[in-house]
């Protein structure tokens, strides 16, 4: 349960979609990105046609659905959401390919989890918006066609090395989402409290920005945390002091380090003397899976500079050794 508020794969438990931003103008963050996109879409609505594909790919809880869903409004459609592991049979992806219209965004979570006999299907579909499909059984087995209207496939997954390659290649755009800073955050936490009427110090917003993993879905829960403890002191606005209370009480450090964090860099300075050590090693020695270290922890040590990535597996830097209140080795120390 502690784990839970923390994990940025669990979206559950809580309307997301009251503070999801409606423009690419609302949405925080991911500059690059967004120039890129609103370029595409305004000129794929010149042309009239839908966009092009979409691949989103990086941590989860970064805003890849609320991008799916910026599209389908941009490009006035509506937007159809389902997962990889959703869609067991064609006929699942059939009956929803079947019931698309113009300018609709297909959203695909999880995309790597494709069944590969599903994916198929997907193929025509992505290229020349048809539809095979096989009606009946042995000799009497009919090949139908249909035509799809045009509409644009966001897939997101936080495993792109996974996707097969003809899946991959037939996005014409293929985005990485990153990490957002600690000023996004505040933010996207300063927005968050207005939509919720929430009377939040900028303080406050920091600290929650601070402590939130450089993911939005992670600030947007501290937040309705932190507006608990002052709601329940009976505070009128919720000040720097008592989001600090909040936060420590959620166990969670100044570096933004959880208890999950904190044993990983442990196990690597004590156990391996700070590594390199394969992760695969490192997993067994956390009794955690290796792609849970990958995806949700990793990501974020690595961008707080707490562990690299060598050749010969993941090493503490000077920075965790210091965290953990030690002194680095010498030869560690570069
Ligand atoms: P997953 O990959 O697990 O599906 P996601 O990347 O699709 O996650 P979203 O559901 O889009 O994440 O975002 C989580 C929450 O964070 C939503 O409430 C969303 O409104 C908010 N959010 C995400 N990115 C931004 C942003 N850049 N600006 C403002 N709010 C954001």
């Amino acid at each position: 349960e502690k784990r839970r508020f923390l994990d940025p794969a669990d979206g559950t438990g809580e309307d997301e979609t009251s503070l999801r931003p409606l423009s690419l103008g609302e949405f925080v963050g991911q500059e690059k990105l967004k120039e890129k996109l609103s370029i595409f879409i305004q000129a794929a609505r010149q042309r009239g046609e839908s966009l092009d594909h979409c691949l989103f790919y990086g941590p989860p809880g970064l805003g890849k659905t609320t991008l799916a869903s910026i599209i389908a409004r941009e490009m006035g459609g509506q937007l159809r959401v389902t997962t990889g592991p959703a869609l067991e049979k064609t006929g699942d992806l059939a009956a929803i390919l079947s019931n698309l219209e113009p300018n609709d965004v297909l959203f695909i979570d999880e995309i790597h989890r494709l069944p590969s006999n599903v994916e198929e299907i997907l193929y025509p579909g992505m290229e020349d918006f048809s539809l095979h499909i096989i009606v009946g059984k042995g000799p009497l087995a009919n090949n139908i066609c249909l035509t799809l209207p045009k509409f644009t496939l966001v897939g997101a997954t936080t495993r792109l090395g996974l996707l097969t390659s003809p899946l991959r290649a037939r996005f014409g755009i293929v985005e990485q989402l990153s990490l957002y800073d600690e000023t996004e955050l505040a933010g996207i936490v300063a927005r968050g409290a207005r939509v919720l009427g929430i009377s939040l110090r900028e303080e406050a917003a920091a600290e929650i920005a601070r402590r939130s993993r450089g993911t939005p879905r992670i600030a947007l829960r501290l937040l309705r945390r932190v507006r608990d403890v002052s709601e329940v002191r009976g505070l009128v606005s919720v000040d720097g002091a008592v989001a600090v209370t909040a936060l420590d009480m959620l166990g969670l450090d100044s570096s933004g380090l959880d208890e999950g964090d904190r044993r990983i860099l442990r196990i690597i300075v004590d156990l391996f003397d700070g590594g390199p050590v394969g992760l695969s090693t490192l997993g067994a020695a956390l009794n955690e899976e290796v792609q849970t270290i990958e995806d949700i922890y990793e990501p974020y040590l690595i961008q707080q500079g707490f562990i690299e990535r060598t050749p010969r597996g993941r090493k503490a830097t000077r920075n965790a050794w210091l965290y953990l209140g030690k002194n680095p080795p010498a030869e560690k120390q570069e």
